[in-house]
């Protein structure tokens, strides 16, 4: 991507930072807004830092005047799905009305590209798998719908103000930067893999697996791990597509392989040496059997390509990273 500027809004979290260190790597200019709620200034590994809400339009309209962006990346949202179920009004404020907030802001300062972070959570209970773009689209829960309706609100704009965008739906992310520069470091820690290699060293208090008695051949569910700087990969192409004249549109992100929670405990017992400490404890309500991406419109029409489909690395990086927290 030839040189330019960037806002990247939650770059201090974790998919926004490996993001981030994608455009470094291609010795792009960023800026990150980060109000450093969830995410870690450590985690920038390079640009300049501004610690702010980026729900305030005054403060938007001041960046956007002084800055000349050529693309802005949008990753600053709230992710836990069971407390969007008891508190629905914070993810609707945080998720939907704040980046309605920067729609707004975007249509009135020079119509920047917009690469958005959605999710697999969109598609609720799957009709079938593996999941493509036309699945139709039945959040189960206000986080999912959070995201939704910011689709929604994006395809409203494209289609009144030629507001350019992509929406990427991750399903679900994984793994650290491979020198375990940056890596997951959620407060709650809600992941799978964070959470079986924190019950190794002891961080954490022992695995509960969230079911048995699921249709899948082991019980439990079935998930399609994607590594994050594959996701980081896929929004430097997005953006890519979008500056080149590209289509807005919706992408799966994903490898299209399933692994069961089984499966993760056992490539973390061989990736690690050790054993996980866990037991088999009630399904968690909501939780679909088995979410796997067809991801083939993002290989198709972005040119992307995960590298690091395989379990084993994803893990491997995971490891290094928390054995680096120590
Ligand atoms: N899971 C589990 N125990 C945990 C956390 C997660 O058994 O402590 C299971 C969860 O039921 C799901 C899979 O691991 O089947 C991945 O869950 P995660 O929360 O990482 O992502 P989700 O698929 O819910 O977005």
């Amino acid at each position: 991507m030839k040189q330019a500027k960037f806002l990247v809004i939650g770059g201090a979290g974790y998919i926004g930072s490996h993001l981030v260190k994608a455009l470094l790597a291609q010795q792009q200019q960023v800026i990150i807004v980060d109000n450093l709620s969830a995410g870690k200034a450590s985690a920038i590994l390079g640009g300049e830092l501004i610690t702010h809400d980026f729900e305030d339009r005054a403060f938007l309209d001041q960046l956007f005047k002084q800055h000349h962006f050529a693309g802005v990346f949008h990753f600053a949202s709230q992710i836990v799905v069971s407390e969007s179920v008891k508190n629905p009004g914070k993810y609707y404020r945080a998720n939907t009305s704040a980046t309605l907030t920067l729609l707004e802001a975007l249509r009135d300062h020079q119509h920047i590209p917009l690469v958005f972070s959605s999710t697999a959570a969109v598609y609720g209970e799957p009709l079938y798998t593996p999941i493509n773009e036309q699945h139709p689209t039945n959040a189960v829960n206000p986080y999912g719908r959070s995201k939704l309706m910011v689709e929604q609100m994006l395809a409203d704009f494209a289609n009144a103000h030629a507001q350019k965008y992509i929406a990427l739906r991750y399903f679900n992310a994984a793994g650290a930067d491979p020198l375990a520069r940056i890596g997951e470091q959620h407060e709650p820690e809600t992941h799978l893999i964070p959470l079986v290699l924190q019950a190794i060293t002891g961080k954490r208090p022992p695995l509960q697996i969230f079911g048995e008695d699921y249709d899948t051949p082991d019980g439990t569910c079935i998930r399609d791990y994607i590594h994050v700087d594959d996701l980081a990969s896929a929004h430097v192409l997005a953006m890519h597509h979008l500056i080149n004249g590209g289509e807005s549109g919706i992408f799966n992100l994903g490898n299209g392989l399933g692994y069961s929670v089984n499966d993760v405990i056992q490539t973390a017992i061989a990736v690690t040496g050790q054993d996980v400490p866990r037991s088999y404890v009630a399904r968690r309500a909501g939780d679909p059997a088995r979410l796997v991406a067809d991801a083939n419109l993002a290989k198709k029409v972005l040119g992307w390509q995960p590298k690091f489909s395989d379990l084993s690395i994803i893990i491997e990086h995971a490891w290094a990273w928390e054995k680096a927290q120590k």
